[in-house]
């Protein structure tokens, strides 16, 4: 069956426009657009464009009442259809996406159960998805004069307002409005009003050349690579000399030089004229990080979620020109567009951030693999807790495995200490936030003059607040979660939705005043470091206090100047930094990420430790790190105090394998979200129901539907179903045209199809 087919006749009911006949043409166009919809639609050609109408250029069509912008996917001189309208115009004299991109988005598109153009769609910048581009941004500051005074006005009857207006406050400079926007998870429209109020300004700007445009940081070359980077960066050339695709699980600890290795085979890659793309964690791509490859490459390009539209269309410019051959990027830098690359790097491929959170869902990780199939280029896969998927296919041979198991320094690892905190005694703040052990070695530290860092995955000042009358914990209104305390903006504030409200003086269920606050932040941490050690310098490191990419650069800068004594962070924290007086880690509490209802659970715990303690000893001096948990006999933990990863992977692969979970089967999440909850659990039982029939006989099963973990988000309900299916082609195709045909017949509302989900909450 053609994929092509015909937008009136598609859906005659939607749009209310007389069906054309097609009028005789010498050429249609096959045009992928972004509409959940797994078909092309064919358009005839204007005879005078007919020449410049090729795949991969953007054109402008007809649909419905709209224009839209697409792809042309192919042409062909024939046509079976007998209505088709021509196309508008064409906006490209050259290929925009070449044919490597544009078979690689299909390939996304059959994967990752979405149409073509949705693909397409998340590879272009956003400017030239719109037939107009513009180098223009929208940047937002406080207008003069504007303070406290305004902002106690609208506290209570303008939150969104009140909420724009303190973060501005507390900026004190100007930021871009779309950046803004997405932190606080709000429309511009409260931006807006207080811009009608003369409060603040909002000014469109030229779009300047962006920070980590100009970062470069001296990294010396060294001497002569180690004996082990020698050997694995030895096998990786040979492949890339002879042109020839493989893909390399990269598995070397902490402080092992991956980084070096990355670097000596793009250099080579560069020699032979081919280009290369390096993948990691947006949270890893810091000035520091950027600077390496800056500093050993001419015209390193950077790619990251936070560049406007501007700059992400010149870059994109730039890449097509060759004028950069080496692009440093987060996830979506994978479709930069590079011809003849050499090699693709993904660091830290374990990182859960490199799957795209909406459509197309795509695995970063599994894309650049793809990628470097299709452009006989070698692909690594970097880490030193690789994911379960790329371990396990490292043992099946799908991967060449190249191991540096020791650190360069010949240091080897500083011990860990796991500490049992609930031997501790309670302390004067009703909590057991650091152990007797842990405050010896950071008085220990700080008398040295090294430096710490203090871990804790939570933000805010305590993560629950708890009644003691009728043990309920407060919640927010609109989402499954408890809202957590905030002690700066004095304020509870949901995690999710990001609402926040001023904290209630009494508990809302049972009227008894006096909430408690439970559990400790990395805002709580922060501020009790300053009682146990008076005279530290603390910062603190996560979302709310880094709201812009400055403020980060200048922490990170400040703490490798050794003004700073102790960082306090989040998983912002965790990642990339290597700072040679670090003597000290501490994890305030591994439990956070070990009990969520998620087959991963145990996994992220162990890659989070060892990432985390990867960041103490990595200079001259020896380091130490404590982990703080209440379940120190937990596999994960134990393993990674043991810097045994190996035990682990085993460990949790035998449960895996029993359980038909990844990497010994393929899971695909289908979720239901609805204001009510009743379409949401009828369409679920529905859509699952029928399913169940269309693949009757298959080797698949069907788990739900059920409430999602977390059942409430915005006031939407959420229902799952979860599908398990073997290794196996066809299972995996018949599955995944089943949910095609299911979700189309489907009218009530859209399920959200994920294939190979990284998180199930
Ligand atoms: P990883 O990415 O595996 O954590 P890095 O590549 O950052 O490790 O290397 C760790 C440290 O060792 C860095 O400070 C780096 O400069 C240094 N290093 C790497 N390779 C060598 C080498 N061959 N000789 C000396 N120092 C090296
Ligand atoms: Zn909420």
């Amino acid at each position: 069956m053609s994929r092509a087919s015909n937008p009136n006749a598609r859906a005659p009911m939607l749009f209310d426009i007389e069906p054309v006949r097609a009028p005789r043409a010498e050429l249609y166009a096959q045009v992928a657009l972004n509409r959940p919809v797994a078909v092309e639609f064919t358009y005839s050609v204007p005879s005078d464009l007919a020449p410049r109408v090729v795949p991969g250029v953007r054109v402008a069509v007809p649909f419905g009442r709209m224009r839209e912008v697409g792809v042309v996917t192919s042409t062909s001189t024939r046509c079976e259809l007998d209505q088709v309208r021509p196309l508008a115009a064409l906006l490209d004299d050259e290929p925009l996406v070449g044919s490597e991109l544009l078979e690689l988005t299909r390939w996304i598109a059959e994967r990752y159960a979405c149409a073509w153009g949705e693909a397409l769609h998340a590879v272009l910048p956003a400017a030239l998805k719109r037939e107009t581009e513009s180098a223009k941004v929208i940047v937002a500051s406080v207008a003069s004069g504007v303070g406290q005074r305004e902002l106690a006005e609208i506290e209570s009857s303008q939150p969104k307002q009140y909420r724009v207006l303190r973060t501005l406050l507390e900026l004190d400079g100007a930021i871009e409005l779309r950046e803004l926007c997405r932190q606080l998870n709000l429309s511009d429209s409260a931006a807006r009003s207080l811009q009608r109020r003369g409060w603040i300004r909002l000014e469109r700007v030229e779009a300047g050349a962006g920070e980590l445009e100009t970062s470069r940081v001296e990294r010396s070359r060294p001497e002569r690579l180690h004996e082990m980077q020698r050997e694995a960066l030895a096998v990786m050339q040979a492949a890339l000399e002879r042109k020839q695709h493989r893909a390399f699980l990269l598995q070397g600890v902490t402080g092992s030089g991956k980084t070096e290795v990355y670097l000596a085979l793009i250099e080579r890659a560069l020699q032979l004229g081919r280009g290369a793309i390096v993948l990691v964690p947006e949270i890893a791509l810091t000035p520091q990080t950027v600077g390496w490859f800056r500093s050993r490459f001419e015209n390193v390009a950077v790619l990251h979620s936070r560049m406007t539209d501007a700059q992400r269309f010149r870059m994109w410019k730039r890449l097509q020109r060759g004028e950069a051959r080496v692009v440093v990027g987060a996830r979506s830098a994978i479709f930069a567009p590079i011809a003849d690359l050499g090699v693709i790097v993904v660091d830290e491929e374990h990182e859960p951030s490199f799957k795209q959170g909406s459509t197309p869902r795509y695995h970063a990780r599994d894309v650049a693999v793809e990628r470097a199939r299709g452009a006989h280029a070698i692909c690594v896969l970097g880490s030193a807790t690789p994911s379960l998927e790329s371990w396990q296919a490292a043992r099946e041979g799908r991967l060449t495995r190249l191991s540096m198991p020791v650190r360069i320094s010949g240091h080897g690892f500083p011990p860990i200490e796991v500490v049992d905190v609930r031997s501790e005694p309670i302390g004067p703040t009703g909590h057991k936030l650091f152990s007797r052990r842990l405050l010896v070695l950071l008085g220990e530290t700080l008398a040295r003059r090294e430096q710490a860092i203090l871990f804790q995955n939570r933000r805010g000042f305590a993560p629950v607040l708890w009644c003691s009358g009728c043990k309920e914990t407060l919640r927010c209104a609109r989402c499954d979660v408890a809202l957590a305390w905030h002690q700066r903006i004095q304020r509870v504030v949901c995690h999710s939705c990001c609402e926040e409200l001023p904290a209630p003086k009494a508990c809302p269920t049972c009227t008894k005043p006096g909430l408690r606050y439970v559990g400790a932040g990395s805002e709580r941490i922060e501020l009790e470091i300053a009682r146990v050690a008076p005279g530290a310098r603390v910062r603190r490191m996560d979302s709310d206090t880094m709201k812009r990419r400055e403020d980060y650069e200048a922490t990170l800068a400040a703490f490798g100047a050794g003004e700073v004594d102790v960082l306090v962070g989040t998983q912002m924290i965790a990642k990339g930094l290597d700072f040679p007086r670090v003597t000290l880690v501490g994890i305030v509490s591994a439990d956070g990420a070990l009990h969520l209802p998620d087959f991963r659970a145990a996994e992220r715990t162990h890659q989070l430790i060892s990432q985390v303690a990867g960041r103490a000893g990595r200079g001259e001096l020896p380091g130490r790190i404590v982990v703080q948990t209440m379940s120190p006999e937990h596999p994960a933990i134990r393993a990674a105090a043991a810097h045994d990863f190996e035990r682990f992977a085993e460990q949790e692969c035998e449960l895996r394998a029993e359980l038909g979970y990844p990497p010994f089967g393929r899971l695909v999440r289908v979720l239901f979200e609805d204001a009510s909850e009743r379409a949401a659990v009828d369409t679920a039982r529905e859509f699952t129901e029928a399913l169940r029939e269309r693949l009757a006989g298959r080797p698949v099963v069907t788990l739900g539907p059920a409430p999602a973990p977390i059942a409430l988000v915005r006031e939407r309900h959420r229902q799952h179903t979860l599908l398990k299916l073997p290794h196996d082609a066809s299972t995996i195709q018949a599955t995944l045209a089943a949910l095609r045909e299911t979700a189309e017949a489907t009218t009530r509302l859209r399920p959200v199809i994920d294939v190979d989900p990284s998180s199930l909450l």
